[in-house]
């Protein structure tokens, strides 16, 4: 029998990038950047008018991406998962060509069960080819022929048209 496919996605699901915008936030500004702030926004969206752009631009820059924080459960889950299901972790790297090389070693770092051959480093997701996408951001979900599990973060919280998870424990209970 055939396997079910997962694809995960990396920011804010498995690789927590609001802690690098809170670090480098306060390091620019010495302002702290609250979940409270972020709730319904981009990063960029949450802060003072006159300190957006250079926000919006942290993503482009060298080291963003690099020893990002992970997600709480994500590796013990994505563990028990990839005993039942084939695993990729699908990320749209290439809106930002500088964090290529900061993901493929993160990913190796951090979950290390998971062959590169999974790692799909894409732009549309809708390319993708699986069962379930596990992504924070719903327009990725609009033509994907699987099924969008939408991961819980401050900016989704007003989406409303897709299963949504809280934790990684949920994802088990859910698919496990
Ligand atoms: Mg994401």
């Amino acid at each position: 029998m055939t396997k079910q496919r997962i694809a995960v996605d990396m920011d804010e699901v498995i690789a927590d990038s609001i802690a690098r915008f809170q670090e480098w936030y306060l390091r620019d500004y010495q302002l702290e950047l609250t979940l409270d702030q972020l709730q319904g926004k981009s990063a960029y969206q949450a802060v003072a008018l006159e300190h957006q752009p250079i926000i919006r631009d942290y993503v482009n820059q060298e080291g963003f991406f690099r020893d990002l924080p992970v997600i709480k459960d994500s590796q013990q889950v994505l563990r028990a998962l990839s005993e039942r299901y084939e695993l990729f972790i699908a990320t749209a790297a290439m809106e930002f060509p500088n964090c290529f090389r900061d993901k493929y070693d993160w990913l190796q770092q951090h979950f290390p069960f998971i062959p590169w051959s999974n790692y799909v480093f894409c732009g549309d997701k809708s390319i993708l080819n699986a069962d379930y996408l596990i992504d924070d951001n719903a327009f990725n979900f609009e033509r994907f022929r699987g099924e969008g599990i939408l991961f819980n973060a401050p900016h989704n919280i007003h989406e409303t048209g897709y299963r949504r998870v809280h934790s990684w424990q949920e994802v088990g209970e859910l698919l496990l």
